[in-house]
């Protein structure tokens, strides 16, 4: 009699059963915690800043929590973004390098200041910044450099601050993160996070901007709050945090360290097991001056020509045994309608703008092979699992490794 029960090595995407059929950590995590702090706010009848106390004391204690000086809080990290730039006296027409690999708000701050993005390789261990292609693409008119720490995988700071213009961390993705022993978000001029749902600290919506620099602190805040403190000199505008968001991030914060430290364990764990399969490569923290990973995002680099099997194969398999992995950042953001025809509204070129110049494909090739063949990731919240389940994830690679013939003829 042939047996109709498949064998546990079969795929699940071919109708085998799934590595890890449950389901991974819930995001955010909350309780009782974060019930009393948004009831604290709304209680005392303070909601704005103005006239009560959670925003300041967060400011604060975000700050302390990063190893840096100031911080102003922002309604979201694009607002943050912008603040940073309006406080490097960023001007029309001025050149700011960025990655293009990143989400588009990172490039979006830098139109809505009427500066024009200037989209820099990335480098092919860290995916952040490559400061070599940096090099090249630096001009008379290049006034700043916004440095994406990508998944949490802090970017080479030493070798971009080396040329001597402003280096605004983007740390939306690098919550805790240790770039050779030094907190991010305060070893560039200013430094960004995000606070948004997805993020690895979450009020839903925030931002802040954080910096060592006492002129500059002072700059964000004027910026940040219709020229508070600057006697009229500076216009600025309201990019103000609400108490009740400031509130749940207090919260949100006293459980950070714990989850950090889960995350950046589990991430090594995942590092060790994910190097013993083939043609797949995590990227090399150790060497990268990553002493503690953020995490925002796990990626690691998926080699197309060993596995000969498309990515998005791969990918389909995983998923089917229950393993979230993503594509990352499928399409450059140059690739964007909105880059290619360059249409920014009030920011357009032909309204006095200055439109993004062209990027020729051929200038970032590790970006192409990147978001097209090669970039997996896993969200953060897997990295809230048991270490058992965090070996599912690599048992997952080796099963579909070990099918791949199988599923090299597979027309689902
Ligand atoms: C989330 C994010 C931002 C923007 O933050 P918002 O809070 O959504 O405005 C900027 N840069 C990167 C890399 C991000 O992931």
């Amino acid at each position: 009699m042939v047996s109709t029960v498949a064998p546990p090595s079969t795929l699940a995407l071919l109708g085998g059963s799934p590595l890890h059929p449950q389901p991974w950590p819930d995001w955010p995590v909350w309780d009782g915690r974060e019930e009393e702090a948004v009831l604290r706010a709304l209680r005392s009848g303070h909601w704005g800043r103005l006239t009560g106390p959670e925003a300041a004391a967060f400011e604060s204690e975000f700050a302390t929590f990063q190893e840096c000086r100031y911080g102003v809080a922002t309604p979201c990290g694009t607002t943050a973004l912008k603040l940073a730039l309006l406080a490097l006296g960023i001007q029309a027409g001025d050149e700011v390098i960025v990655p293009p690999y990143t989400f588009v708000a990172t490039v979006g701050a830098v139109i809505q200041c009427n500066a024009v993005p200037v989209f820099v390789d990335i480098h092919p261990d860290s995916y952040c910044l490559d400061p070599a292609r940096v090099a090249e693409a630096i001009t008379p008119k290049t006034r700043a450099i916004i440095a994406v720490h990508l998944g949490g995988m802090p970017a080479d700071l030493d070798a971009l601050c080396a040329f001597g213009i402003p280096v605004i961390e983007d740390a939306s993705h690098a919550h805790g993160s240790v770039y050779k022993g030094r907190k991010v978000g305060g070893i560039g001029a200013l430094g960004c996070f995000s606070f948004q749902a997805s993020k690895n600290l979450n009020c839903g919506e925030g931002g802040i901007v954080l910096t060592n620099d006492e002129a500059l602190y002072k700059k964000v805040r004027a910026e940040s709050e219709w020229g508070a403190g600057s006697n009229g000199q500076i216009l600025g505008s309201n990019f103000r945090m609400t108490e009740l968001q400031a509130a749940l991030l207090r919260a949100q914060l006293t459980r950070l360290p714990e989850q950090a430290a889960r995350r950046d364990a589990n991430g090594k764990t995942l590092d060790t097991l994910l190097a013993q399969v083939p043609g797949i490569r995590p990227l090399p923290r150790a060497t990268l001056g990553c002493y503690v990973h953020g995490y925002h995002l796990y990626s690691f680099r998926y080699d197309e020509a060993v596995w000969e099997l498309p990515r998005a194969t791969f990918i389909r398999a995983m998923r089917a045994e229950g393993i979230p992995v993503d594509p990352g950042y499928a399409s450059p953001l140059y690739d964007w309608p909105v880059f290619a025809h360059k249409h920014f509204g009030p920011w357009d070129a032909s309204r006095g703008g200055f439109a993004a110049p062209g990027v020729h494909r051929a200038n970032c090739p590790v970006m192409e092979r990147v978001s097209h063949h090669e970039g997996c990731w896993i969200k953060q919240s897997a990295l809230l699992a048991e270490s058992q389940e965090v070996h599912l994830i690599a048992e997952a690679t080796h099963k579909i490794w070990n099918n791949r013939d199988v599923l090299a003829t597979f027309q689902g």
